[in-house]
């Protein structure tokens, strides 16, 4: 059958500041998808990554969708009025308009979807992160699906050798969605020029070139896209398919070993590296260090399997004490040069008000 993955996700409040959302809320909101989307919706997801509730839902009715969107909506709606009434810190915080209007994007929540005719097996990935921005995949998706370094089945799978089709967004053009289509392999460099640079341009989504199916699907959006505000950096949901014409899952999954820096961490306004961890972890050192959860799936006639949790192996303690190291490595050198994000980074407005004041009393010497 022709099924749709939506994953639409929201910080409406956390306990302690902004360690994790906590059961209760999570509960009312799981209890309202319960409720309200049984018509609607196939199946349905939830978990939470940081203070992020997250939820996945499968059904038929295509991208874009009005009714799955508001569903998700209505039901982190819901989860606010809860949290306002249980005194969450930053309840309802990303929900930045008061009426729903056809579609999240722009309204604050993120979102990324994938449609799809089933395979008869059709495992998928989806991804959470917290305290970073949709930039964090670019590695992790160059290197899974453009590098045989990590991702083998380019050489060993004559259903990848055609290789895959980069959409790259300029996040930072403000007039619309500015996307360019790069092709792997001959495009390789071009799309290394731009995904170097993870706060300008950023996947949006992967095609195979053999099918010409959607592999990947991202919550990227540009910087301004809300009233035609800076709204910051987001906290980004990701949906991968695998196997078959895609990467394996563990060819996915390796790029994530490196705990490569991202820009995130405390108040959105640092560097720090990536740790993958388990489904429902918290933040906790500096509000951070950024993290990445990853729940696989089988998907079939739109019901989901059980969720395997993919970072819950001995293998990633590993990598996690590593990534600890690196964190507390880069704190080490506080406000100091790549340790924290240039001022055109910053997204929240005080330094800049402190550089103004302190313009004045700068003088020319003679
Ligand atoms: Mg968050």
């Amino acid at each position: 059958m022709r099924v749709t993955l939506t994953v639409i996700k929201a910080d409406i409040g956390s306990i302690g500041g902004h360690i994790k959302p906590g059961e209760r809320l999570k509960s009312k909101v799981r209890d309202f998808i319960e409720e309200q989307g049984r018509k609607l919706v196939r199946d349905y997801f939830m978990s939470s990554t940081g203070d992020d509730i997250a939820i996945l839902l499968t059904h038929d009715r295509g991208q874009g969708d009005s009714d799955i969107h508001k569903l998700a909506w209505d039901a982190f709606k819901a989860g606010t009025a809860l949290a306002k009434e249980m005194g969450l810190y930053g309840a309802g915080q990303d929900m930045l308009k008061d009426a729903f209007s056809g579609n999240v994007r722009g309204l604050g929540p993120a979102v990324a979807e994938l449609e799809f005719d089933e395979r008869p097996n059709e495992p998928f990935l989806f991804f959470a992160a917290d305290k970073t921005d949709p930039g964090a995949y670019n590695l992790p998706l160059y290197l899974g699906f453009l590098d045989p370094m990590y991702c083998s089945g380019l050489m060993l799978s004559p259903k990848m050798s055609k290789g895959f089709r980069f959409d790259i967004m300029d996040v930072a053009y403000t007039q619309g969605d500015r996307v360019v289509s790069l092709n792997a392999p001959e495009d390789t460099y071009d799309i290394a020029a731009l995904l170097r640079d993870n706060e300008r341009f950023v996947v949006e989504r992967i095609h195979s070139r053999s099918s010409g199916e959607n592999a990947v699907s991202v919550s990227t959006t540009r910087l301004h896209n809300i009233a035609g505000k800076y709204t910051g950096k987001d906290d980004p949901v990701m949906l991968v398919r695998v196997q078959g014409e895609f990467p394996a899952t563990g060819e996915v999954l390796a790029p994530f070993a490196k705990g490569h820096h991202v820009a995130g961490f405390m108040r959105g306004s640092h560097v720090g590296p990536l740790m993958p961890v388990k489904q429902n972890e918290s933040i906790s050192f500096f509000d951070g260090p950024p993290v990445v959860s990853c729940a696989a799936f089988c998907v079939h006639e739109g019901k989901l399997t059980e969720s395997a949790d993919a970072f819950d192996h001995p293998f990633w303690d590993y990598v996690r004490d590593d990534v600890s190291r690196k964190a507390i490595d880069i704190r080490s050198q506080g406000f100091s040069g790549p340790a924290m994000l240039p001022f055109s980074e910053l997204e929240y407005g005080g330094v800049v008000e402190k550089l103004k004041d302190i313009d004045k009393r700068f003088k020319v010497r003679a």
